[in-house]
């Protein structure tokens, strides 16, 4: 892309991913015929909380990092959502993000509302123990707005079970007694759920088994291309091909491999453990991340950031089915291009629910302290993740829309019922 593309106010709207966001909702509420006050209420958010995070480096120099928490929505339940850690981490990503958990909540039924962090920091220059006095510190500036009982924090982008453990430690310390349910995705051993680390990428793979029904396609003549080695593309991808799926091509940041008779995904995911990208792997073509996007398959799984598929590109992408594991992969533009041809969506707010929906497991599990077996976690998963699914796919066909709106309707109908029976505080 040249410096003038790149600078092209257009394109800058576009992937703005809280205005890709507003469209949808726009969208949707109008064909809901939203009560006005309704939608005054719910377009935005409930609170953001800007923070600004004194860190002392291993230089011994104290740096500052600017932090955010935005809750987007209590209707249904306690905020919940990821923190993510990036450089470019902006208050409007945060916002959509945040925004993105309302609904996504709400598609799958599970009573909390929307939330999320964001620090803007670059986690890969870090040492350990910058992470940790850098999420401590971030931790304790919010420690009067998270909780049980209000905001649930998860892992998101660069943060982890560690992290999630980090906090869950500093927030025990302030409240002078072990508070285990105020983050989920925890390590199994400190409260977290059996079955979490790969709920999003197991749901992924549950949403998919029931689009390719409707294709009359079975898991070992279905290609699938997957966007992202991480914890929903890697774990994903590896969840699918154990499932007989053929997948055809994965990827890191630094570009994808393909091989259209199916890569050997557990030996490509070592091989990216042991040399820290995909790169030398044997065997397969090399392809960028774009070039990825627009290979031949039958069902495209983006797992990695927002805005890859744009109004640009959107012509150019072959699958039949797109499941989107990525929060906000691709914007408001390229889904009319996609639905003109025939692309069967599985909106990110559906098909990436299978985390939060196990961080709702968690959150139980830690309140009872009792837990589950890791079949019974992913047999509730399972049934919470294919009945959203036929759940918005019904909705679609009644109402005469697409998945994607028919997900957004699904979940905006639910958060203004909620708010409607509550009564607006005003
Ligand atoms: N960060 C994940 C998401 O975007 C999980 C959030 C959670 O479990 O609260 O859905």
């Amino acid at each position: 892309m040249t410096k003038a593309m790149m600078d092209d106010p257009r394109r800058i709207r576009e992937e703005n991913p809280f205005e890709s966001m507003m469209e949808r909702f726009d969208r949707a509420a109008q064909l809901l015929n939203l009560n006005p006050d309704l939608y005054a209420v719910m377009r935005v958010p409930s609170r953001e909380i800007k923070v600004y995070v004194p860190v002392r480096m291993d230089s011994g120099r104290i740096e500052v990092f600017e932090g955010f928490r935005v809750q987007h929505n209590f209707a249904r339940g306690p905020a919940k959502g990821g923190i993510r850690y990036a450089p470019d981490v902006h208050i409007d990503e945060v916002r959509a993000l945040a925004a993105w958990m309302t609904w996504k909540c709400a598609v799958v039924n599970v009573p909390f509302g929307g939330g999320k962090g964001g620090v803007i920091c670059d986690p890969m220059q870090m040492s350990i123990g910058e992470l940790e006095r850098l999420t401590r510190r971030y931790a304790a500036e919010l420690i009067d707005f998270i909780g049980p009982e209000r905001d649930v924090p998860a892992p998101d982008m660069n943060t982890n079970e560690q992290t999630m453990a980090w906090i869950m430690d500093t927030f025990s310390m302030h409240a002078r007694h072990t508070v285990t349910a105020v983050v989920t995705g925890k390590p199994v051993e400190l409260g977290g759920s059996r079955g979490r680390r790969e709920a999003t990428g197991r749901g992924l793979l549950f949403v998919i088994n029931e689009a390719i029904k409707r294709f009359k396609l079975s898991p070992p003549n279905t290609r699938v291309v997957v966007q992202g080695s991480g914890n929903v593309g890697g774990i994903g991808a590896r969840l699918l091909h154990e499932a007989g799926y053929k997948v055809v091509a994965i990827s890191d940041i630094f570009g994808g491999i393909y091989n259209p008779d199916g890569i050997d995904i557990p030996a490509a995911l070592a091989h990216l453990q042991q040399t820290r990208s995909l790169q030398e792997f044997p065997n397969v073509e090399h392809v960028s991340n774009s070039e990825l996007l627009e290979l031949e398959c039958d069902v495209l799984a983006p797992c990695a950031t927002e805005n890859q598929i744009r109004s640009e590109n959107a012509g150019r992408i072959k699958c039949r089915i797109l499941a989107e594991g990525a929060n906000g992969p691709t914007t408001a533009n390229a889904d009319k291009i996609l639905h003109n041809n025939g692309v069967f969506v599985i909106p990110d707010i559906l098909a990436n629910a299978g985390g939060v929906t196990v961080s709702y497991f968690e959150w139980v599990q830690d309140r009872m302290g009792y837990f589950w077996k890791e079949e019974v976690v992913n047999e509730r998963l399972s049934d919470v993740m294919v009945a959203s699914f036929n759940d918005v796919v019904k909705y679609a066909e009644n109402h005469n829309v697409d998945t994607r709106t028919a997900a957004y309707m699904l979940a905006i109908d639910r958060v203004a019922y909620d708010t409607r029976m509550r009564g607006i505080y005003a």
